[in-house]
């Protein structure tokens, strides 16, 4: 499908007209400073001739389904997350509790993973519960929570967005918004997110493919939105010793069909804190542009995922492992 990169951004009228004509459908955007039209579908767009007007740089046509995401696209992308740039050398480091439970819980656990080095810190405000009776989130409460967990620290705070409804309310509290593994094909959500320009992680859904993982970033990406990451955190199989399988090979997969920067969750699939040291260290080995991680600063008494969260000083110990392989690979931890 193809790209048409323009040569200038302001003279790009007489192509829209003849893509019009041609009766194909369009989106300019300027994303990964590049003036582009996004044009489909692509019988109409050939018909429509425009590979020779004067102000296209050059036409783009990719192979697969998804062109936003795609390599064919941009070799590599890579945003921002406080001082450090995902998708680059770097190794971005998220963590934080599963939920957002009180001031305190939160501003005693983000003042530890500071010291630990963090990049950012997590908390959900509104979680998505298998059952209506289980611990919901203390909603705006809870946003209000973060952005003063961020004043504290000076660290970015992320947060997951559930509805089209929450995105405007929580991306004036929060700085990274997350879409969860029940809602990365939710579409609406995912371009009313699209439409912010807070940096987006897409975990992928427990039965998603990655070409469908792909897709949904590039809902996101055709709003303009060119800060966005993927977030592997394990697909539901046949085996049941962990909570969910973790993809490792979804890593290089990622890397090898799309420009984006891939985080692994590791404390999702692990379900159990023994296993979250093991996948977050095969998840750098494997090629992950960073991690989220859960750490609650009394893991026993949490409102959520108590079982797989680590406590501080278990991730202090993690982040020292971390540090030594990242050396070994190169990669850097700013
Ligand atoms: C979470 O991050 O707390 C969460 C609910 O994760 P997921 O959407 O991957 O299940
Ligand atoms: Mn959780």
């Amino acid at each position: 499908m193809p790209i048409i990169v323009l040569r200038d951004g302001e003279a790009a009228g007489e192509i829209e007209t003849k893509l019009a004509e041609a009766g194909a459908e369009y989106r300019r955007l300027t994303i990964y400073n590049k003036h582009i039209i996004v044009a489909w579908p692509d019988d109409k767009v050939r018909q429509a001739g425009i590979d020779a007007e004067p102000t296209v740089q050059t036409v783009i046509y990719t192979r697969t389904p998804y062109m936003l995401t795609s390599r064919d696209f941009i070799e590599r992308s890579s945003f921002k997350v406080g001082r450090a740039e995902l998708g680059s050398q770097d190794l971005v480091i998220v963590a934080g509790p599963c939920a957002v439970e009180s001031e305190d819980q939160m501003l005693e656990v983000a003042r530890e993973l500071k010291a630990c080095g963090v990049h950012a810190i997590r908390g959900g405000a509104f979680k998505p519960r298998t059952s209506p009776y289980s611990f919901q989130g203390l909603g705006e409460e809870g946003l209000k929570i973060l952005a003063k967990t961020r004043d504290e620290t000076g660290l970015p705070v992320a947060t997951e967005v559930m509805d089209t409804r929450l995105v405007d309310l929580a991306a004036r509290y929060v700085d990274i918004l997350w879409i969860g593994a029940r809602n990365s094909q939710n579409f609406f959500l995912l371009r009313e997110v699209g439409r912010t320009r807070k940096p987006v992680l897409i975990k992928r859904g427990f039965g998603m493919l990655i070409d469908e993982l792909l897709l949904a970033a590039e809902y996101v990406i055709l709003e303009g939105n060119d800060k966005v990451a993927v977030i592997e955190r394990g697909i539901r199989t046949f085996e049941k010793s962990t909570r969910f399988t973790l993809d490792i090979a979804a890593i290089p997969v990622i890397k090898k069909k799309s420009h984006l920067p891939v985080i692994v969750d590791p404390s999702h699939p692990a379900g159990t804190r023994d296993y979250v040291e093991p996948l977050a260290l095969a998840a750098i080995a494997a090629g992950a542009d960073g991690l989220m991680i859960e750490v609650h600063p009394y893991p026993e008494k949490a409102k959520s995922d108590k079982e797989q969260q680590l406590t501080p000083r278990e991730f202090k110990d993690l982040m020292q492992k971390i540090r030594r392989l990242a050396e070994v690979l190169g990669r850097r931890i700013p």
